[in-house]
């Protein structure tokens, strides 16, 4: 069975869980900074699972674009 050619994957802000699932991490803790994440990390290859750089070449952070669009730290 083929995989789709992208799929919505779910991540934790605090410990970087990463599920299929929409679900709450740190269940002891309902807060809403413990909700996970919907990220779209693309397809293999994609531009949004590379870091993102500023326009002087500097990279903003290592994580991968879809991660700081998904954490709201970037606009789409
Ligand atoms: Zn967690």
């Amino acid at each position: 069975m083929e995989h789709p050619e992208s799929t919505i994957l779910y991540i934790c802000p605090t410990c970087f869980r990463v599920c299929e699932t929409e679900q709450e991490c740190h269940e002891h803790q309902m807060t809403a900074e413990h909700q996970m994440f919907a990220c779209n990390p693309g397809k293999l290859g994609d531009e949004r699972r590379k870091p993102v750089s500023d326009r002087f070449g500097k990279y903003v952070s290592r994580a991968p674009r879809w991660f700081l669009e998904a954490a709201g730290w970037i606009e789409d």
